[in-house]
C-alpha cells in the first residue's frame, strides 16, 4: 500500500470501445452461455473514468452518451470497484465519475470498458499493485468482454470471449460507426439468433483463416471482405433498419461493414483517413443514420491519464 502522503487525491483512466472483427457463435451450452470465437479490436472512442475517495460509494455519469446508464450500485464500474475492494480487503469507498463517449447498449462494450477502467483506477488509487493476472481474473468474473478492455489492441477471444490469445495484426484501420439512438439488449439478440437457427446444427466456432491472413498482412481490403458476425442476422431481424444502414455504407464505398457485437452500432471499414471522412459525410447527409463517429484502431486498453502537474 502507498503511504497517506503519496496517496493520489483522484485517479483518471481512459478506456476504449471494441468492435468484433469476427464473431462466431456456437450452440448454447447447458448453462445457457454460447461458446464464442471472436477477434476483438479496440477502437478510439473513449470513456473517461475518475475515482475519488468519498465517505460513501457513488457514481455519476456525464457526456452525450450518458442516457440509460445506471447511477447506482448496478453500474458495472461500481461493481468492478467493489469487487477489487473485496478481493484486496480495502474498506475505502470511492465516488466514480464516468464521462461517456462510448454508445450505450450499442454492442461496443461500454459497460465492460468502464468496469476495466474502474479496476485500473482503483488499483492505482489504493496503491495495490495487483498483478495483471489477478486483474484479469476479476475482470472475467465481471463480464466476458472486460479482460479484453484491460489490454486492448487486437486479440482473439474464446470461451465466452474472456479467454484471450494474441493475434499477429499489422496496420492501423480507419472506421466509421453508425450509431443508433436505440439500444439492443445483448440477451435478446442471442435469443433471436437461436430462434433463427431453429434445429439447424451449429459448428464449433473457430477463427477463420481469411481473418487471420488479412490481419497478418495488414490488408484493409482483405479485412473488409473477412468481417463476419454470426449475430448480425439476429440484430437485423430485431431492428430491420440496420440492413439499410449497412447497404448505405457499402454503396458509399466502405471496404466492409458489420454490425458491432450484438448491435445496433454498425462499423464500416475505410481505405484511409480521407475515405472515412467522406463516408461519415455521406452517411450523415443520407439521413439513414442517426449519429456518425470516426475512430482508428487498434488502440491500447484501459490506461491511467497522468495527473496535471501543479502550476
Ligand atoms: P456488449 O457489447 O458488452 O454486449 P453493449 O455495448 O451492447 O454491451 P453496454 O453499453 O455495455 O452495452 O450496456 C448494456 C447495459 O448495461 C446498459 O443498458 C446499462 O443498463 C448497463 N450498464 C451498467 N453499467 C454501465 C456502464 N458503466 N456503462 C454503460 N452501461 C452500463
Amino acid at each position: 500500500m502507498t503511504s497517506a502522503a503519496t496517496t493520489p487525491s483522484s485517479v483518471t483512466v481512459r478506456v476504449p470501445a471494441k468492435v468484433n472483427l469476427e464473431l462466431l457463435v456456437g450452440a448454447p451450452r447447458p448453462d445457457g452461455y454460447h461458446p464464442l470465437s471472436t477477434v476483438f479490436h479496440a477502437v478510439g472512442l473513449f470513456d473517461e473514468l475518475t475515482v475519488t475517495p468519498a465517505p460513501e460509494w457513488g457514481v455519476g455519469v456525464t457526456g452525450q452518451q450518458s442516457l440509460g446508464v445506471p447511477s447506482d450500485g448496478t453500474n458495472l464500474a461500481t461493481r468492478a470497484a467493489r469487487a477489487l475492494a473485496g478481493h484486496a480487503g480495502v474498506d475505502e469507498p470511492v465516488h466514480i465519475s464516468i464521462h461517456k463517449e462510448i454508445p450505450v447498449a450499442g454492442g461496443m462494450a461500454g459497460g465492460s470498458a468502464d468496469a476495466a477502467a474502474a479496476l485500473v483506477a482503483c488499483d492505482a488509487l489504493w496503491g495495490l499493485a495487483t498483478t495483471r493476472h489477478e486483474l484479469e481474473l476479476l475482470a472475467a468474473e465481471l463480464g466476458s468482454d472486460v479482460p479484453f478492455l484491460l489490454s486492448g489492441g487486437t486479440a482473439m477471444g474464446s470461451g465466452r470471449g474472456e479467454v484471450l490469445a494474441p493475434v499477429l495484426a499489422r496496420g492501423t484501420y480507419h472506421w466509421v460507426f453508425a450509431v443508433s439512438e436505440d439500444g439492443l439488449s445483448t440477451p435478446a439478440v442471442y435469443a433471436e439468433c437461436d430462434r433463427l437457427r431453429g434445429d439447424r446444427s451449429v459448428p464449433e466456432p473457430e477463427p477463420s483463416a481469411e481473418m487471420m491472413t488479412a490481419l497478418r498482412a495488414g490488408d484493409a481490403h482483405a479485412l473488409g471482405e473477412a468481417l463476419h458476425n454470426d449475430l448480425q442476422a439476429a440484430a437485423i431481424s430485431l431492428m430491420p433498419a440496420l440492413g439499410d444502414v449497412l447497404d448505405a455504407g457499402l454503396e458509399f464505398g466502405a471496404l466492409g461493414g458489420i454490425v458491432s457485437g450484438s448491435g445496433p452500432t454498425v462499423a464500416f471499414l475505410c481505405e484511409d483517413h480521407e475515405a472515412a471522412l467522406d463516408l461519415a459525410v455521406s452517411l450523415t447527409a443520407s439521413g439513414a443514420v442517426q449519429d456518425v463517429r470516426r475512430a482508428t484502431g487498434p488502440v491500447h486498453g484501459a490506461q491511467l491519464v497522468p495527473a496535471p502537474r501543479p502550476l
